[in-house]
């Protein structure tokens, strides 16, 4: 069986978050890059179908050189081997498009991603990507067993859960309890050194572009009201927090 898993590299979550370029442009300086979450979850359970016939692991990433690190860690936790497609990646179409080219010609049997990336929280790719390469494309997923090239996949719905079937291959989106995300040891931090990690030149094009990023506003300072200002706070609740 061969998977793929596509990984996402993204800002710490203790980021502090700020922009440049007239607030159009994420501001990286000082940015400790990491695997998206739901990357690592995706990628721990490709591992765990893999070791069960031997199959292969590949992670792709669409991104620059600066990502290496983070693909390098993929490997140690045990992905195979790993490519990245030479681009930076500016929005989930051309993130899909670089991916779909790139697995056309490679028969993966599940192609995994998260169910969105933690900085730009689109939630597109998986879709996308299932469109683009005419396969199935589940969102959300919490477990998968396979039985041959049946799937049997769990999705959480409001109140209950979802059991959906589906014939390999398949893109499904990683959700939280897809699999408890492994932590790489010195054997295969080493391994990792000397797996192949292929650069392949992007040339997808987008269709979407940002025109500005604003933060939130800075939370105010906390009122205290006495219990005989019943009448204050009713006021306060009424129109300023416009929550009564
Ligand atoms: C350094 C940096 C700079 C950026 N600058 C711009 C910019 O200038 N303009 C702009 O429009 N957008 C920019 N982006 C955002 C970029 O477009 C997003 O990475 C892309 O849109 C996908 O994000 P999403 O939130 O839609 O993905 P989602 O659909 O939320 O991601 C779901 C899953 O798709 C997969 N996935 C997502 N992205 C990738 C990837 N790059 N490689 C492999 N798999 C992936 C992962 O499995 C992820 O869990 C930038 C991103 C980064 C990291």
């Amino acid at each position: 069986m061969k998977i793929l898993v596509c990984l996402s590299v993204v800002p710490d979550t203790t980021t502090k978050i700020a922009f440049t370029e007239n607030d159009t442009k994420f501001n990286s300086t000082g940015v400790t890059w990491i695997m998206n979450p739901y990357d690592e979850m995706a990628l721990t359970r490709a591992l765990e179908l893999t070791e069960q016939d031997a199959g292969t692991v590949t992670t792709v990433t669409v991104g620059l050189a600066d990502t290496d690190a983070v693909i390098r860690k993929a490997l140690a936790v045990g992905a195979n081997d790993a490519v990245r497609i030479n681009a930076a990646p500016m929005d989930a179409m051309q993130v899909a498009k670089e991916i779909a080219n790139y697995a056309a010609s490679e028969a993966y049997d599940l192609i995994f991603t998260g169910r969105e990336s933690i900085d730009y929280n689109g939630g597109l790719v998986a879709g996308l990507l299932g469109e683009l390469m005419q396969l199935p494309s589940i969102n959300v997923v919490t477990k998968i067993e396979l039985d041959g090239n049946n799937a049997k996949l769990e999705r959480d719905i409001d109140g209950g859960r979802e059991v959906v079937n589906c014939t390999t291959p398949l893109v499904l989106s990683a959700q939280k309890e897809f699999a408890e995300p492994r932590i790489p040891n010195m054997r295969g931090i080493m391994a990792a050194r000397t797996k192949p990690l292929k650069v392949v030149e992007g040339s997808a094009q987008g269709n979407t572009s940002f025109t500005k990023f604003e933060l939130p506003k800075p939370k105010q300072g906390v009122k205290m009201i006495t219990a005989e200002e019943a009448g204050t706070l009713i006021d306060l609740l009424h129109n300023e927090a416009k929550v009564i």
